[in-house]
């Protein structure tokens, strides 16, 4: 695969590190010289600076993951979290390893989606729906299509890749919905995992109505609305979940012409009455093609939205939330342990290693290339 890789361009002064740090820094530096080219550091726009200053390539998830595969070196070491790093593992050659620095770096909302509740849900919603499983391989009929959003397990994609589904990201989730509606037929549906607010959000964007939605969580009685057109899993972000109402008006009052933008998983609430909403790099090109001047509130990650106001000097970007805590599983992928895994990698061990079972990696594999081939 060839593509070109966008760099991190972000210059840092070190000014705010006090010795302990810098001399972290600086050890991190000496280990990547050291690596040359079999090592390649990405990281994700929600990690802290003093991550961000190490990395070769900076991104959302999945263009991460796209880079790894087009990365020639043997050592990707994902300063992100855990289904990031596996779906690089999925993506990228069976020579190159892909490293997590903090094992326990995870996400809340990927591990709301445990595959046997999954399985339980998906045979009542097939049961009360009287739709068809995408397996059966009849020409004829309605079908539940499943679509998991990228922030999901490897075991999860490769459920929805063998039950004919697909995964999305928060920028491609229209053109993945509209594939999957014209699989599924016109009476069909599809069950949407795990963040039941981007699934919502994009619904609306397609005009489907909440009588139409329903939510499934697990442990309860869920039942379906007649002509159910998308069944939301439960999950959610617990950063995106946040944002409120009231925090947008008190913006507004103080900004009158000011502008508003969020993340998808948000609550529709807030979505509607956002001027804008996308993925993360959504919202880096909203900011950019801003009047100088401009007053933008972004209802997002605050380490990427602290980063965005020092980028763009004569813009003022805030964060909905002055209080709001960054993500704390990307928080865990703290400098020291970036420096142990280099470390360990220059003294030849294989530190970290995410390695997703073969026989998972194949199903998730077809559902991660079903949604590479569809046209957006
Ligand atoms: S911001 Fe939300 S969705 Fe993203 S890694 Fe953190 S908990 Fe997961």
């Amino acid at each position: 695969m060839t593509m070109s890789l966008p760099m991190c361009s972000i210059d840092f002064t070190n000014d705010e590190m006090g010795a302990e740090e810098q001399a972290i820094a600086d050890r991190i530096s000496e280990l990547k010289a050291i690596l040359g080219d079999d090592l390649i550091i990405l990281g994700h726009h929600y990690q802290r600076d003093q991550i961000v200053m190490h990395a070769d390539l900076l991104g959302d998830s999945f263009m991460l993951s796209e880079m790894a595969a087009a990365s020639s070196a043997k050592n990707i070491v994902f300063c992100g979290v855990h289904f990031m790093a596996e779906s690089a593992d999925i993506l990228t050659r069976d020579d190159q390893r892909v490293i997590l620095p903090n094992l326990k770096a995870g996400c809340s909302m990927a591990d709301m989606a445990v595959l046997d509740e999954v399985e339980l849900a998906w045979t009542d919603i097939l049961e009360q729906t009287g739709l068809k499983d995408p397996i059966d391989k009849s020409e004829d009929g309605s079908f539940l299509i499943p679509v998991t959003y990228m922030n999901s397990s490897a075991e999860l994609k490769d459920f929805v890749g063998r039950h004919g589904g697909v995964v999305c990201t928060s920028s491609n989730a229209v053109g993945i919905l509209e594939w999957a509606y014209e699989r599924a037929g016109p009476k069909g549906a599809v069950l949407f995992f795990p963040d039941q607010h981007l699934g919502r959000n994009t619904a609306l964007k397609m005009k489907i109505p909440h009588s139409k939605m329903a939510v499934w969580t697990p442990g309860q009685v869920n039942e379906m609305p007649e002509g159910v057109k998308i069944v939301l899993w439960h999950g959610f972000c617990s950063v995106h979940k946040r944002f409120t109402i009231e925090q947008i008006d008190d913006f507004r009052s103080k900004h009158p012409s000011g502008l508003v933008v969020v993340h998808p998983e948000c609550p529709f609430e807030i979505v509607e009455a956002a001027d804008a909403n996308g993925s993360t790099q959504f919202i880096r090109n909203y900011v950019t093609q801003q009047a100088p001047g401009s007053h933008i509130a972004i209802g997002t990650e605050i380490n990427m939205v602290a980063r965005l106001d020092k980028e763009h000097e004569n813009l003022s970007v805030e964060c909905l939330d002055d209080s709001v805590c960054p993500c704390s599983t990307m928080y865990m992928i703290h400098p020291v342990f970036l420096m142990d895994v280099l470390e360990r990698i220059v003294e030849g061990e294989n530190p970290n290693q995410i390695s997703v079972p073969k026989e998972v990696a194949a199903g998730a594999k077809i559902a991660l290339d079903r949604m590479l081939a569809i046209k957006q």
